[in-house]
C-alpha cells in the first residue's frame, strides 16, 4: 500500500531528525518512493516555539495502518521525542496523512488526517508528490485543496 507520510522537525538540528527519520522508514516500513522539498514554517497552534522543516515522503508499505503507527511512533521517540504540550515544540514529528485510500476512525488513529486540509506545510510538500491523488473524504485532488486553502 502506498502511504503518505508528514515530516516535521523544529528543535535541535531539524535538518538531521529528517535525515535520519526518512533512513528508519525506509528501513523499517519500506522503499521510499517519492518526496518533496524541504519547507520551512511558522509554527501552527502553539505558536510561541521555533520554525519548523516541514516535508512529505509516500512511502510503499506493507504495514497495516495500526502497524505504522506503532512503527512511526517508535521512530519519534528514538529520535528523541518528549511529549510535553500539544502542538509544542518537537525533535521530530511523523504523521500519516494517507494510507491508500482508506478512511480509518479509530481512537488513536484518523486518516487522512483531519486537519490537513487547513495546513499549507502538509498540502504543499504533498502535492509535489501526487498533486493528483484523490482525497477520499474532500472528494478532491490534492492540487485542488491547496488551491481552496489559498483563496
Ligand atoms: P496533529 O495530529 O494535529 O498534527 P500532533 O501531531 O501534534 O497533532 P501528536 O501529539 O503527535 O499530535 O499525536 C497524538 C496522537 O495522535 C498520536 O499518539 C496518535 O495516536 C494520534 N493520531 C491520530 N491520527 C493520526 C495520524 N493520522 N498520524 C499520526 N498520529 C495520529
Ligand atoms: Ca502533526
Ligand atoms: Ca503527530
Amino acid at each position: 500500500m502506498r502511504s503518505i507520510i508528514a515530516l516535521g522537525s523544529n528543535m535541535g538540528d531539524r535538518l538531521d531528525y529528517l535525515n535520519k527519520a526518512k533512513k528508519q522508514i525506509s528501513l523499517r516500513v519500506g522503499k521510499i518512493t517519492g518526496e518533496s522539498k524541504i519547507l520551512e514554517t511558522k509554527a501552527y497552534g502553539y505558536t510561541e516555539q521555533g520554525d519548523f522543516l516541514n516535508m512529505a515522503i509516500s512511502v510503499e508499505t506493507k504495514l497495516q495502518p495500526e502497524e505504522l503507527l506503532d512503527t512511526l511512533l517508535e521512530i519519534e521517540s528514538e529520535l528523541g521525542r518528549v511529549r510535553t504540550i500539544h502542538w509544542g515544540p518537537r525533535t521530530l514529528d511523523l504523521d500519516i496523512i494517507y494510507y491508500g485510500d482508506k478512511i480509518i476512525k479509530t481512537e488513536r488513529l484518523k486518516v487522512p488526517h483531519p486537519d490537513l486540509h487547513n495546513r499549507e506545510f502538509v498540502l504543499k510538500p504533498v502535492s509535489e508528490i501526487c498533486p493528483e491523488f484523490f482525497d477520499p473524504l474532500r472528494k478532491k485532488q490534492v492540487s485542488e485543496l491547496l488551491l481552496d486553502l489559498r483563496k
